[in-house]
């Protein structure tokens, strides 16, 4: 069988996991937690990035730091992984979400400004695939708004847009290092900030509303609890797996690009004779290879294509079924405008296997079963 993915694994996690064994620091804050903070802070030119237990995490601290509040609107696709709307619901906002680009699968930036109300405090794009949302648009309508950015960078790691690195546009970007993405931590994820003046705040509300870290720098001679919190980071035997992967971050991200090119060469002639249709990169965009993902005509198609491609031994699956769709989606948000192709879209949408473990020679195979399917079917 060959599995949708496999968790990245480079050699150096276990040697890692031991030194901080070895070391007696398994818990949050650690040297490796340090080490995955600056890589991430020198990789992305961010002003300030803290490793977090999941990108979900991350979200909920950004939505504190932007001072969220009950009855709050935010502005988010409803194509889109449940933490990014919960993160804010758990503050009391209302999620309005926002019809998506059928080339992106990304929300729609065009539509955004119409959904705008006095209510709303941010706006949440997120990089589907890794493929950038049409950021200087966004930013250009958070600015005259005064609304908040929090970009849903989960799926982004190491994509940039117009040069510049996703998570660090926004005024607060999360990551996620879950074991489904490019770099993985098992759980975990990281919070990005823009601006020096939210990061007192941040580590303070991060380390259970203390002033630890101030501590753990000499600044202060005894820590005190002077704000509310939680506790948002993660072991670092964790950051220790992490780091193996962040030292390799280039291998990975190479031959994860290999893999979606031959992808796309072989799919190609497909796509031309419009049997299916290719994930799309705009003008700017430059992408981590994240995901590949084909659409069929429609879902009867696609739930004949997953089966068939089972029966030849390749796991293909489809994503997110649209939040406002969702009982929950019901229950805290609501749709602005029409459901064009949110719906539509994501019910032909169907990925392929990625890992940094799959081979050119599976996605070669995989490539043949896509159009013997085809060939099948006409
Ligand atoms: C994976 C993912 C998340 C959640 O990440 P965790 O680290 O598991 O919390 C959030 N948003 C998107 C778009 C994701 O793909």
């Amino acid at each position: 069988m060959i599995n949708f993915n496999i968790p990245p694994f480079t050699g150096k996690e276990m040697e890692y996991i031991k030194d901080c064994v070895e070391n007696q620091k398994i818990c949050g804050d650690g040297a490796y937690t340090k080490k995955c903070n600056e890589w991430i802070e020198k990789k992305t030119g961010t002003t300030k990035c803290l490793l977090t237990t999941s990108c979900t995490h991350a979200t909920e601290l950004a939505a504190l730091l932007a001072d969220i509040q009950p009855g709050d609107e935010v502005i988010m696709p409803a194509y889109t992984f449940v933490s990014t709307a919960d993160a804010f619901v758990l503050r009391g906002a209302v999620p309005v979400f926002v019809d998506i680009r059928p080339d992106t699968m990304n929300i729609d930036e065009k539509l955004i400004e119409a959904a705008i109300t006095e209510k709303t405090k941010a706006i949440v794009p997120v990089h589907y695939a890794g493929v950038a949302c049409e950021m200087d648009t966004i930013m250009d309508i958070a600015e005259r708004y005064h609304l908040v950015v929090i970009e849903d960078a989960a799926q982004g790691v190491m994509s940039t847009y117009k040069g510049k690195a996703l998570g660090t546009i926004g005024d607060f970007g999360a990551f996620s290092f879950h074991e489904t993405k490019n770099y993985s931590m098992g759980e975990g994820g990281a919070l990005l900030i823009r601006d020096e003046k939210y990061v007192e705040e941040a580590e303070i509300i991060r380390e259970k509303g203390t002033n630890r870290s101030k501590f753990y720098r000499g600044q202060i001679d005894k820590y005190t609890w002077v704000n509310y919190g939680s506790s948002y980071l993660p072991s670092d035997m964790n950051a220790a797996y992490l780091y193996a992967q962040l030292e390799m971050a280039e291998e990975i991200n190479d031959h994860r690009l290999a893999l979606w090119n031959r992808y796309y060469e072989l799919l190609k002639p497909l796509a031309d004779k419009g049997c299916i249709e290719l994930p799309y990169i705009p003008e700017g965009c430059v992408h981590n290879a994240h995901m590949f993902y084909i659409k069929t005509a429609d879902i009867e198609e696609r739930t004949a294509f997953i089966s068939f491609m089972k029966e030849k031994g390749i796991m293909s699956v489809f994503h997110y079924i649209p939040l406002h769709t969702a009982p929950a989606g019901k229950k805290f948000g609501r749709f602005h405008g029409q459901d064009l192709f949110t719906t539509k879209e994501s019910e032909r949408l169907t990925r392929l296997p990625m890992s940094y473990k799959l081979t050119l020679d599976e996605v070669d195979y995989i490539c043949e079963q896509v159009k013997a399917f085809y060939e099948e079917r006409n």
